[in-house]
């Protein structure tokens, strides 16, 4: 689907820019002529999963996409990702190929231009219907792989680009927050991209330097950008970050947090024309299901809707308090684990959110979660993989990892461990 997008589009606006990384662009053209010369070449090599270990980097890009054309499964790993993490998402495919244009540690891998080596081969058709793997937190202390499917992410991208929220828009430039290996990023990456905008990448080192965000995003005179509300925080730390400096900055979309109040407030005042949108959903059912206009109206509330039911992704039911979504966003369960979030009836994939919430005028409201599962940065994490990493340490019998909130947010993490070792100051 999206890649006969891209080929419509590289027809009809061949020189219009599909992606730009600091300074370096791609047209629309370019774009599906790379993805369809290196589509071809993994065509050819018999690998089912192609690791994609890099960055923001055009040829990151393309080589995401040269797999969905080539029905190769693309497992993401951004190069800030600590090395043994690396290590254990790598020991978790098998059947693969790595695409780096570099050496991890003592791993094998495989540059792009190294691919030409399979041009000469006959295109080997392997049976598959998973797009993307990506990783998320696991309790055991391992990364666990959320495999998800063509039909997931078609059902996705469709309803996303047609939504009332953001069909208005066209001829726009679309900020790219989100690493790729987050799946946050599958919702710009696809809706600038199918759309026919121009995808505006931010390098994540300089997550931190708001001299360079905020030039990045008035120079390409962004229109709609998609974050979590920690990054725009930190926006607003830069006094600049109004609408006299940034008139081009129309519409914000949040997801991956909690969206509080004061911050959708804060907001308003900077940008009084502002559209602010909040979606919610896991990495399970596909970035996220559903999403609702955050009116000046709600701020007279203390907590935020995250979506409009009648105009959901997929199914949204709360039982016992739990949210519940099935249909066709849903994954087909993790990569070789088993978990009891996950069933499947009747041919329909249910997953079980364990966030907690409530349904009020046709609109969902999320008030927390009945596990121990915490956002950082928009990062999740399950306060058991703390734990067991910090329990592999020498010395170390048992631990217990607390996270202390204060409205809905982690303020900060408590860590408290049992040795029956004599503790000397140099061990600490
Ligand atoms: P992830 O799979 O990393 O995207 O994390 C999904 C989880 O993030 C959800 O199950 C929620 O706990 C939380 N989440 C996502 N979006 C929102 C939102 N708009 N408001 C509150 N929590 C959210």
């Amino acid at each position: 689907m999206i890649i006969n997008k891209i080929k419509e589009l590289s027809i009809k606006n061949p020189n219009l820019v599909a992606y730009i990384i600091n300074n370096q662009s791609i047209t629309y053209e370019e774009l599906y002529k790379k993805i369809i010369y290196y589509g071809e070449l993994l065509k050819r090599q018999n690998s089912k999963n192609i690791i994609i270990y890099g960055h923001k980097e055009i040829e990151t890009l393309y080589s995401i996409l040269a797999c969905i054309y080539a029905k190769r499964t693309y497992i993401p790993i951004d190069k800030s990702i600590p090395l043994e993490r690396i290590k254990n998402i790598i020991n978790q495919i098998d059947d693969k190929l790595i695409i780096s244009n570099k050496k991890i540690n003592n791993i094998e891998t495989t540059t792009l231009e190294e691919l030409e080596k399979f041009k000469n081969n006959d295109i080997i058709d392997v049976k598959n219907n998973i797009c993307y793997i990506i990783f998320t937190s696991g309790s055991t202390g391992i990364p666990k792989g959320v495999p998800i499917t063509y039909d997931n992410l078609n059902n996705f991208v469709n309803w996303l680009c047609n939504s009332e929220y953001l069909k208005k828009y066209s001829n726009i430039n679309v900020l790219n927050q989100a690493n790729f290996n987050f799946d946050l990023s599958v919702c710009d990456i696809f809706y600038s991209l199918y759309t026919g905008n121009t995808l505006v990448g931010l390098e994540h080192t300089s997550y931190t330097d708001l001299e360079y965000i905020y030039n990045t995003i008035k120079n390409n005179n962004i229109t709609f950008m998609v974050n979590t509300p920690t990054f725009v925080r930190m926006c607003l730390l830069e006094p600049l970050f109004n609408q006299n400096e940034l008139p081009n900055l129309k519409c914000i979309l949040f997801c991956g947090e909690v969206l509080d109040v004061s911050l959708a407030r804060k907001l308003y005042e900077r940008f009084p024309n502002i559209t602010i949108i909040n979606a919610y959903g896991p990495t399970e059912a596909t970035c996220f299901v559903c999403m609702t206009e955050i009116l000046r109206s709600d701020l007279e509330n203390s907590i935020l809707p995250v979506g409009d039911i009648n105009t959901s992704c997929t199914d949204i039911k709360l039982e016992n308090g739990q949210i519940i979504l099935s249909g066709k966003s849903v994954f087909n369960g993790y990569l070789n684990i088993d978990s009891t979030n996950y069933t499947k009836i009747n041919n329909i994939n249910y997953f079980n959110t364990h966030d907690l919430g409530y349904i009020k005028n046709n609109r969902l409201y999320c008030t927390g979660r009945d596990d121990s599962q915490i956002k950082i940065n928009g990062y999740r994490i399950e306060l058991q993989e703390i734990e067991a990493v910090i329990e592999k340490l020498e010395y170390i019998d048992d631990s217990v990892v607390l996270a202390k909130k204060q409205d809905n947010k982690v303020k900060y993490i408590k860590v408290f461990v049992t040795t029956n070792k004599n503790i000397t100051n140099d061990i600490i």
